[in-house]
């Protein structure tokens, strides 16, 4: 008996590596099933990246490097801001981490007391309410359904803001819904962000490149530039050039805070690897039309994806604007079959049918699932055909 923190015991393991874990495992005892849980590309980590490590490696490039990342990467960074977003920062107000879910667990220390409030749009990307949790300060939720495209309205960001409001996260474009808010709804929210200064906003743009709608990326330091100094924008390397395995995430705002999480890392994890650093910095600032071919490929499947379940009887699903996910409702369905909620309808589809997806209300949206399209048409054709096996039994 091993009497853990109360800290630890707030929170959850993330549920979709969980998911991916008990995919594993069933694949692993014979039984074939079709993963569509994961959150990662399915491409390999383009070659021109992986010569950068292997260079790295042999240029002696294995030591400890300074806490927040070495100098030429914060620069990429620094210049990937300017070209992609007209955004200017100074080195002072960039930190490199080891993945995207670092720089936002550096944030959330640095900034959030127990008790402080986070906003948290719903559906939200799973790691916020536990990150926020783990911290002691209390995730809030704006619940934003099928009918606005999951995204949140200004009248709903109002609603919410209390006097112990301190941060809220946006996500665009979203994991899991794959929508994305344009410049002007972003605009809209800064409208009333600008009334209550005590509010940090946490801008994660991870799937920025990952984007195919009739509107180009905006995130809310483009929109609303006089925010700017309140502002942080989280990133990284993960999704945009298939490095999930390589960590190397990156954080762009005000120096204090910037400092702040500096502090954090460094009296925790130090330097994030010396070799992924190289790797992410010949992503950076290499060809960037490896993100055009993989994007392409997502666009298709998704495609393919929402036609085809939105045939299948009690399921319904919106076009992405990107990502690699989509987001199904499954009210009907669940109804139709007299399952009590989304955990067990994606639980007897995983038991009769073997395919693995996430339940919605592991996003806080329950009577959803997600399903990642980071894998082949050919095994997308064969996840359809089975829930429509399962839908129709
Ligand atoms: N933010 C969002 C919205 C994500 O989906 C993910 C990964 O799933 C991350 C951040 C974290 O990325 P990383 O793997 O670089 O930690």
């Amino acid at each position: 008996n091993y009497p853990l923190s109360d800290r630890i015991n707030a929170i959850q393991p993330s549920p979709t590596l969980a998911v991916s874990q008990k995919a594993a495992e069933l694949k692993a005892a014979g039984h074939d099933v079709i993963g569509l849980g994961v959150g990662e590309p399915d491409f390999d980590t383009p070659e021109f990246i992986k010569d950068a490590a292997k260079a790295a490696i042999d240029a002696g490039h294995t030591k400890y490097t300074a806490v927040d990342g070495i100098t030429e990467l914060k620069q990429a960074v620094i210049d990937k801001f300017k070209r992609d977003n007209e955004l200017s920062y100074k080195l002072s107000e960039i930190l490199i981490s080891a993945g995207g879910k670092h720089s936002i667990f550096n944030l959330l220390s640095a900034w959030l007391n127990p008790g402080d409030e986070v906003l948290v749009p719903a559906p939200y990307w799973v790691s916020y309410p536990d990150m926020a949790k783990l911290v002691g300060a209390e995730p809030k939720f704006i619940q934003a359904g099928i009918e606005q495209r999951y995204k949140i309205t200004p009248e709903q960001l109002a609603a919410a803001i209390t006097p112990k409001t301190r941060l809220l996260f946006l996500n665009s474009p979203s994991n899991p819904t794959g929508t994305a808010y344009t410049k002007e709804e972003l605009a809209a929210l800064a409208e009333v962000l600008r009334e209550h200064p005590q509010i940090l906003i946490a801008s994660d743009d991870m799937y920025e490149h990952i984007l195919w709608a009739d509107f180009p990326f905006a995130n809310i330091a483009m929109a609303a530039p006089d925010l700017q100094d309140r502002i942080i924008l989280l990133s990284g390397v993960s999704k945009a050039y298939a490095m999930t395995g390589w960590r190397i995430g990156y954080a762009a705002g005000p120096a204090p805070i910037i400092a702040a999480m500096k502090k954090m890392q460094s009296q925790s994890t130090s330097n994030p690897a010396s070799i992924s650093q190289h790797a992410a910095l010949a992503a950076l600032t290499g060809d960037q039309s490896c993100i055009t071919e993989m994007v392409r490929a997502f666009k298709l499947r998704h495609d393919y994806l929402v036609n085809a379940l939105n045939a299948i009887p009690g399921m319904r699903c919106i076009e992405g604007d990107g990502t690699f996910y989509t987001f199904a409702n499954i009210e009907v369905m669940m109804a139709d079959k007299g399952l009590a909620d989304d955990v067990e309808w994606c639980e007897a589809l995983l038991k009769e049918n073997k395919v693995a997806l996430v339940p919605g209300s592991a996003f806080g949206a329950p009577g959803h699932c997600r399903l990642s399209f980071a894998t082949d048409l050919a095994t997308l054709e064969e996840a359809v055909a089975r829930i429509t096996e399962f839908a129709n039994k």
